[in-house]
C-alpha cells in the first residue's frame, strides 16, 4: 500500500500525510449535482477531479467507498434559503411532473459521465430516498439545543453553535465580519440569528415536493441531506469529504456545524476542493450563462467555440491542470490539448510494435518514480502527463530506430502506460475504438446485405432490430446501408 500521499486539506490549510481512520479502508464523499437541469462542463471538471483521486486512491491499495449523493430536492434558488425550488420551477417550465425533471437530468448526467470515462461511485444516495434519516438528524440537533422551530420551519441556531465551536473553521472568515456583511433577509424574520440556516422548510400551498414531519409537512434544507447520507454511509467521522471551492463557504460550513451539532463530531478528516472552470476569467455556471453542455463542446455548437473536441481531449485538457488550481477554458488551450493527447495516443499505438533490444538505452524506472512523486504530492497530474511526453519520446525513438529497448523495460514501459494512461486518469484512445465499431459494423451490414438477398428476412430483421436495440441506427437507400447512433 502507498503511505507516502500527501494531499491537501483545506481545514487546515496545508498539504498533509494521508493516514486513513481506518486503512486499508477510506470512505469518501463527493458532493453530487442537483438534477433541476444539465450538468455543465464546470460541474464535469469537479466530477473528473474527484474520479482521478478515488482512481489513485485504489491503485494505492485502498478499498474505497466513495459516494457521491444526487440532490433532487430541497434546493433553493438562493443558497440562504430564499427564491423557488429549483426543481418545481423547472417541472412547470417543461409541463412535467418534478420527478420526470429529476429521472431526465439524472440520466443526463450519468450519460455525460461515461462519456468522459469516469468510474460510478459506490454509492449514489438521493436526498428523496432520504428523508427519513434527514428527520432524525435533525431531531437530535433539536435535542442538543442547537436548532428551533418557528412556524413549521426549523432552523439552526448557529450563534448558539458557535459558543462550543468554530462555525468559520473551513473558512478561517471572521465571523463578526459574517455578521455585518450578511444581509437581513425578507420575510425571514422568524430566523433568530442573520447566520441562522433552514434543516426543515414548511411547505406552502403550492409546494409540490413535500413530506410529512413532527413540525407538519415540508421539505429538507439542501444542507442536512449531505450530512444525514454521509453519516449512514461512511459513518459520524470518515476520511475525506470533497466537492468544488464555492461550496466551502455555505454549504460545506453548514455540513461540519449540523454533524457536530448532530454527533459532536467534526464529520471528516480531509475536506477537499476543486477549483473552478473558467471562461475568461469568469466561473462557469448556469447563471452566468456562459456554461457550455458537454455535448455542444463535442459538436463545436456554440458561439465561443471555433470546432468540436472529442471527450478525452477535454478530459485530458482538464488532467493537463492542478486540480487547485482555475482552469480558463480557451479554444487555443484546447487545440494544445488535442495535439498533445493524440501525441500521446499516436504513441501509445507503437507500444506493440517495438521489438525488444538485449541491452536498452533507457530506464523507465525514474520515469515511474516520478509519476508516482508527483501523483503523492496531493495529485499533480500535469507533472505526471509531462513524464508520459518523456515515455512517449523514448516509443518514438525506438519505434525510428533511433536508440533501443530492453525486454524488462519495455515491460516498465508497458506497465507504466496502462497504470497511469488508462487506469488513474482513465483516459482511453477514441480512434481507435470508431474504427474497431466501423469495421464491426461494416461486416454486420454485409451480412444483412446477404440475407436479404437470400430472402432470409428473419435474419435480416433480426440484425436491425439487434443493433437497434444496442442503440444502432440502420438506414436503407439507393446507395446501401449506413448507420448512425440513436
Ligand atoms: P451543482 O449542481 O451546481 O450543485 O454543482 C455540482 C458540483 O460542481 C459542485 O461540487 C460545484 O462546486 C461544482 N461546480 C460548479 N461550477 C463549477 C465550475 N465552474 N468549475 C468547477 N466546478 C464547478
Ligand atoms: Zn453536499
Amino acid at each position: 500500500m502507498n503511505t507516502g500521499l500527501q494531499l491537501y486539506n483545506t481545514l487546515t490549510r496545508k498539504k498533509e500525510l494521508f493516514e486513513p481512520l481506518n486503512a486499508p479502508h477510506v470512505g469518501m464523499y463527493v458532493c453530487g449535482p442537483t438534477v433541476y437541469s444539465d450538468v455543465h462542463l464546470g460541474n464535469c471538471r469537479t466530477f473528473i477531479s474527484f474520479d482521478l483521486i478515488f482512481r489513485y486512491l485504489k491503485y494505492s491499495g485502498y478499498k474505497v467507498r466513495y459516494v457521491r449523493n444526487i440532490t433532487d430536492a430541497g434546493h433553493l434558488e438562493g443558497d440562504r434559503d430564499e427564491g423557488d425550488d429549483k426543481f418545481a420551477k423547472r417541472a412547470k417550465l417543461e409541463q412535467l411532473e418534478p420527478m420526470e425533471i429529476v429521472q431526465k437530468y439524472t440520466l443526463g448526467f450519468h450519460d455525460v459521465l461515461r462519456m468522459f470515462n469516469t468510474l460510478p461511485p459506490s454509492i449514489e444516495p438521493t436526498a428523496t430516498g432520504h428523508i427519513i434519516e434527514q428527520i432524525e438528524m435533525i431531531k437530535e440537533i433539536m435535542n442538543n439545543g442547537y436548532a428551533y422551530e418557528a412556524n413549521g420551519t426549523i432552523y439552526f441556531d448557529v450563534e448558539k453553535y458557535s459558543k462550543n465551536y468554530n462555525y468559520t473553521i473551513l473558512t478561517n472568515r471572521n465571523l463578526e465580519d459574517m455578521l455585518a456583511n450578511t444581509r437581513e433577509l425578507g420575510g425571514q424574520d422568524e430566523k433568530r440569528g442573520r447566520l441562522d440556516f433552514a434543516l426543515w422548510i414548511k411547505a406552502k400551498p403550492e409546494t409540490l415536493m413535500r413530506w410529512a414531519s413532527p413540525w407538519g409537512e415540508g421539505f429538507p434544507g439542501w444542507h442536512i441531506e449531505c450530512s444525514a447520507m454521509s453519516a449512514k454511509y461512511l459513518g459520524a467521522e470518515f476520511d475525506i469529504h470533497g466537492g468544488g471551492m464555492d461550496l466551502a463557504a455555505t454549504h460545506h460550513t453548514n455540513e461540519i456545524a449540523q454533524s457536530e451539532a448532530c454527533s459532536h463530531k467534526q464529520p471528516a478528516k480531509y475536506w477537499m476542493h476543486t477549483n473552478m472552470l473558467t471562461v475568461n476569467g469568469t466561473r462557469m455556471s448556469k447563471s452566468a450563462g456562459n456554461g457550455f453542455l458537454p455535448e455542444q463542446l463535442f459538436a463545436g455548437d456554440h458561439d465561443l467555440l471555433e470546432k468540436g473536441f472529442s471527450p478525452m481531449t477535454v478530459k485530458f485538457f482538464m488532467l493537463q491542470a492542478h486540480y487547485r488550481s482555475t482552469l480558463d477554458f480557451s479554444n487555443e488551450a484546447l487545440d494544445a490539448s488535442e495535439k498533445g493527447f493524440k501525441r500521446l495516443m499516436n504513441a501509445l499505438s507503437l507500444l506493440d510494435k517495438l521489438s525488444p533490444a538485449e541491452s536498452s538505452d533507457f530506464e523507465i524506472d525514474p520515469i515511474i518514480e516520478n509519476c508516482i512523486k508527483a501523483m503523492n504530492d496531493d495529485f499533480n497530474s500535469p507533472v505526471v502527463i509531462a513524464e508520459l511526453f518523456e515515455a512517449s519520446r523514448i516509443i518514438n525513438t525506438v519505434y525510428d530506430g533511433k536508440g533501443k529497448i530492453s525486454i524488462i523495460e519495455l515491460d516498465k514501459l508497458k506497465q507504466l502506460m496502462q497504470d497511469f494512461v488508462y487506469d488513474i486518469f482513465g483516459l482511453k484512445d477514441e480512434e481507435s475504438s470508431n474504427v474497431e465499431l466501423n469495421s464491426v459494423l461494416d461486416m454486420v451490414i454485409d451480412l444483412r446485405k446477404t440475407a436479404k438477398e437470400n430472402k432470409d428476412y428473419a435474419t435480416s430483421d433480426k440484425i436491425r432490430i439487434g443493433l437497434q436495440s444496442m442503440g444502432i441506427q440502420l438506414k436503407d437507400s439507393k446507395e446501401g446501408t449506413t448507420w448512425n447512433k440513436a
